[in-house]
């Protein structure tokens, strides 16, 4: 089954809850850019997260969340729109630890415990919104229930998680963002608070094969839901030959001759989805 995420109103669009699996997006992630296991679910809850953040968004709207954390792991890009397609990279991908004592990837120790979590919102015409909050645990569900709840002053519960085969693919991926309104009922909210603690890791459901719309109807037992949309989500890179071309063109005619005569040629690796782009003398020489 492809993955997918649910965008659902409940309660009179008191609660918002946002639901998604994303297995085959995080083993793309982890694929391309050679994640071990920590990493790859360090990387995987981000990314999950960030298409749930992007599926907010209208139109052309982008999103880039960064951790930026004390550990091993470096910093964790990751981009998302409301088309459903979102990339990421982090700066090691070769990051591996034993098992945390809950029997869970120790993604706090991979990410650090301190640092910061950043969120940039493009919203067209040059309109921005940022966000940064300090790293709250390092699991990152945890940090983006306190970016949520101090950067944009949105109560939310947010729950992501991966879960790695013993080959280092991914076995499953995928997340939930439940919102509270302004005008929700306060007897529902402590009600669903109790309902979150209660719930099974999100991964393991997924593992289980349920899908977005049963993971929210269990969540929110017999409460009748709304979806609103249905979105696929995938792993896609924005990258191609011809924008690397522009970059290079952009360095000068200098750097370019540089290039033909010293290196016989150009490399270009994009972080996001680790593809080279290779340029013979010929083709830098069209450049100039
Ligand atoms: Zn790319």
């Amino acid at each position: 089954m492809e993955d997918y995420l649910v965008k659902s109103t409940l309660y009179n669009g008191t609660i918002r809850a946002y639901a998604i699996t994303a297995t085959h997006t995080v083993e793309e992630a982890r694929k391309r850019q050679d994640t071990w296991a920590t990493a790859s679910a360090a990387l995987g809850r981000t990314l999950t997260i960030t298409a749930m953040m992007g599926a907010m968004l209208k139109g052309d709207d982008s999103i880039t969340v960064k951790i930026e954390g004390n550990g091993p792991l470096g910093v964790i890009v990751a981009d998302g729109n409301p088309h459903g397609t979102v990339r990421g990279y982090v700066t090691q991908p070769h990051v591996d630890f034993p098992l945390n004592k809950k029997g869970k990837l120790d993604v706090a120790r991979a990410v650090g415990t301190e640092g910061n979590v950043s969120v940039v919102k493009d919203l067209g015409l040059k309109d921005y919104f940022t966000g940064q909050v300090p790293i709250v645990s390092g699991e990152i569900s945890e940090d983006f229930t306190y970016y949520f709840a101090n950067s944009e002053q949105v109560p939310s519960a947010v729950g992501a998680g991966v879960l790695i085969n013993p080959d280092h693919s991914v076995l499953a991926a995928g997340g939930f963002i439940i919102q509270v309104m302004p005008g929700a009922d306060e007897e529902v909210v402590t009600r669903l608070e109790e309902q979150i603690q209660s719930f099974p890791p999100i991964s393991q459901l997924i593992e289980a094969g349920h899908t977005p719309e049963e993971i929210l109807q269990q969540l929110f037992h017999d409460e009748e839901i709304k979806v609103h949309e249905q979105l696929p989500i995938s792993f896609q890179c924005k990258c191609s030959k011809a924008r690397i071309k522009q970059a290079i063109i952009g360095l000068g005619k200098e750097e370019i001759e540089k290039m033909i005569s010293e290196d016989h040629g150009a490399e270009a690796n994009c972080h996001f989805c680790n593809e080279t782009y290779h340029f013979t003398e010929a083709e830098l020489e069209e450049l100039i």
